[in-house]
């Protein structure tokens, strides 16, 4: 195979168990499965994802539950988007759980739930200062009334998200624990009305990291799931001691050298002429390119792993080929694998951080047209 994205579910079941050590036994795991399991595959995530002992999966479309329930997923499935409401009846029909932000919905979900006869859990989606989804604290005793009132309604959750949660510099750790009292004072509201707000949630991976006050009933965080821990920010609040949690990355991103060739000092490699031999020198060809998900902008700016050994990637990066520099004299051979990020490699963290992005869009953007093959 010219590349592979290799899935080690083994190691998502590691991440999963240490996750859970952190939060305590009480304390449930929602794994968020959109965006096809963050490119991993969401229907193989989701099975190893339950075997390690999690609750549930949140999606962002109602395609992406339906291939959950397809696929034979019986867990609940939060819908964390606002689907559109021609979509309410594949929402009901696949019996996924969404977040609730306004009257309307929660009325439109009701009226089609009790045509179709059925009672549909939702959760109560409050916005405490992300400025996203979710209904205003002053609304949310008003609309927690309203879906508990509501015969074919389940009030079964309340949630909220956090902003800048991942980051340990001192306005943001204020931020967010602004965020996690105003979510407290909202659910004290809805309580004192008599109304129960079900399953409590607010963390995504930052907050498990760094705020244990915002883990409530259960936590979602994804990109720790997925095998990065990483906190912003060295700038931390004095009384705050990020420990971190022992996750590896999932995804490691192989491709293979195609053909080796000398290059002579002056010479210049690839498109726009960006990397000129300073030396006589060895370069491996290797079949990736951006359209796999290689970012461009990484041109020049990051290295594989070939026999162990790492290698600077020199020249611009194309659509379906990248260049290594050997060096003058290698062991390295035609065919012979080179891991661009994960396993023995960098993780996509650096990478994209040497691309100017993050590394949920490097995972997310690994192109379909790379096989996922499932280890572990
Ligand atoms: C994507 C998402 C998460 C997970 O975020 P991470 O940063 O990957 O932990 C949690 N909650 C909501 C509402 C999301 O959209």
């Amino acid at each position: 195979m010219r590349v592979k994205a290799i899935i080690h579910l083994g190691l998502l079941m590691e991440n999963v168990r240490s996750v859970q050590r952190r939060i305590g036994p009480d304390c449930r795991i929602c794994i968020p499965v959109k965006a096809d399991g963050y490119g991993h595959g969401a229907l193989q995530i989701a099975r190893a994802g339950l075997e390690a002992g999690a609750f549930c999966f949140a999606v962002a479309g109602v395609d992406e539950g339906k291939e959950l329930r397809d696929g034979g997923i019986k867990a609940p499935v939060l819908l964390l988007s606002q689907p559109h409401p021609e979509e309410i009846p594949d929402v009901i029909k696949a019996f996924l759980t969404p977040l609730v932000s306004d009257y309307e919905f929660a009325g439109a979900l009701n009226t089609e739930a009790g045509a179709a006869g059925i009672r549909l859990p939702v959760h109560l989606k409050i916005d405490t200062g992300m400025g996203r989804m979710g209904c205003s604290p002053e609304d949310a005793p008003g609309l927690a009334r309203f879906i508990a009132g509501s015969p074919a309604l389940e009030y079964a959750g309340t949630a909220t998200h956090l902003a800048v949660a991942e980051s340990a510099a001192q306005d943001d750790i204020v931020y967010t624990r602004r965020q996690i009292e105003c979510f407290n004072k909202a659910l004290a509201a809805i309580r004192a009305q008599g109304v129960k707000p079900g399953i409590v949630h607010a963390a995504n991976s930052g907050a498990v990291l760094l705020h244990p006050e915002a883990w409530f009933d259960m936590v979602r965080p994804g990109i720790l799931l997925y095998g990065y821990g990483q906190i912003n920010e060295e700038d931390t609040l004095p009384g705050l001691s990020p420990k971190p949690i022992n996750v590896k990355p999932v995804m490691e991103l192989r491709s293979c050298v195609v053909l080796i060739k000398k290059v002579k000092k002056g010479e210049s490699l690839s498109y726009g002429r960006t990397w000129t031999a300073l030396a006589d020198t060895t370069a491996a060809i290797l079949s990736i390119g951006y359209a796999d998900g290689l970012p461009r902008a990484a041109s020049n700016k990051w290295q594989v792993v070939i026999r162990g050994k790492t290698y600077p990637l020199v020249g611009r990066i194309c659509m379906d080929l990248c260049i290594a520099d050997l060096g003058p004299e290698t062991e390295v051979c035609r065919w012979d694998e080179a891991i661009i990020f994960g396993g023995c490699a960098q993780g996509a963290a650096a990478l994209a951080e040497n691309a100017g992005t993050v590394h949920y869009e490097v995972i997310c953007n690994v192109n379909k047209r790379v096989p996922r093959i499932y280890e572990g």
